[in-house]
């Protein structure tokens, strides 16, 4: 039989909080109890935001929660060659477009849009879509304005992706979305309209190196927080245009401040480098996650 591969898959742009722990251990946890493979990756394809210091206390942290994994750790940074080729069979089978509309030109389509009285469609986490036009952008535009080093993403055509690779698309869930959805979940990536797949300086994006990454380790399970969930959608696409395996999903439970909002790495919110300093130990770390 074989194992199955559980994975951490933080990103080193800042510190860890009490969430990430309650991830890591989790995942430690479901490897250990069906003695399964437990990987760490680290996705630091954003080079300016993710530092080796940020690395380093993020493997400081893991070590002093108990956790051990198996080595060599992959790092994303290493890999744009492999993502890059992933990205060439996308705009071979035209699937995905250069998009060079800035922030303020989408606003502005979505201000004519709220004028006449229309509504303008949101993802799923609430920000506006991106606009369709440059869909169907003559190729000879496209290769003036690239020339000319207009800034310029790749995105997906969701529909075209969809319309090709959807039928049927769905992924199975162990865990819970937001709206407790488990069990066999239908994936609709066209709620989060034409997704970047890659950008101009970074040649791929969160959504196409998780999904290779998976593949390539041989991920088994996914365990990783709710507010991925919807983003399975995406995910489970990109796997049926690049024939990838699929894995399990497993969507688990936020840790939430005393407001009840999400912990977030860029409000500092209870970093476990401050939590230690404060001389928590790591059973108090997982008594308050629960584990
Ligand atoms: N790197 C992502 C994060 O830190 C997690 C990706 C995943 O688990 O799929 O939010």
């Amino acid at each position: 039989m074989t194992r199955s591969v559980f994975r951490f898959a933080p990103s080193p742009n800042g510190l860890l909080h009490l969430g990430h722990a309650y991830s890591a251990l989790l995942n430690a946890r479901m490897a250990e109890v069906s003695d399964g493979r437990f990987l760490l990756r680290i996705e630091d394809i954003d080079t300016a935001r993710c530092t080796p210091e940020l690395e380093r206390q993020l493997i400081d942290d893991l070590r002093w929660l108990g956790l051990s994994w198996e080595e060599p750790v992959r790092h994303q940074s290493q890999h744009f060659a492999d993502y890059g080729e992933a990205l060439d069979t996308l705009m071979e089978a035209g699937l995905v477009y250069p998009a060079f509309m800035s922030r303020g030109e989408v606003r502005a389509r979505i201000e004519e849009c709220a004028r006449e009285g229309r509504e303008w469609p949101h993802d799923p986490d609430g920000a506006p879509l991106y606009p369709r036009d440059e869909r169907t952008m003559p190729e000879s535009e496209r290769r003036r304005r690239i020339a000319a080093g207009e800034p310029f993403a790749w995105r997906l055509n969701v529909e075209e992706a969809m319309a090709r690779y959807g039928k049927n698309l769905y992924w199975d869930e162990t865990g819970a979305g937001p709206e407790g959805e488990t069990g066999r979940i239908a994936a609709e990536p066209t709620r989060w309209g034409d997704v970047v797949i890659a950008r101009k300086e970074t040649p791929t994006s969160y959504h196409l190196s998780v999904v290779l990454d998976d593949a390539l380790q041989g991920i088994t399970h996914v365990v990783r927080g709710r507010d991925l969930f919807h983003a399975t959608a995406v995910h489970r696409l990109l796997q049926e245009i690049l024939g990838l395996p699929v894995p399990l999903y497993h969507h688990h439970d936020l840790i939430l401040d005393e407001h009840g909002r999400k912990l977030s790495k860029s409000r500092g919110d209870t970093a476990l480098a401050s939590l230690r300093e404060a001389g928590m130990q790591p059973e108090d770390i997982r008594r308050q996650v629960g584990l």
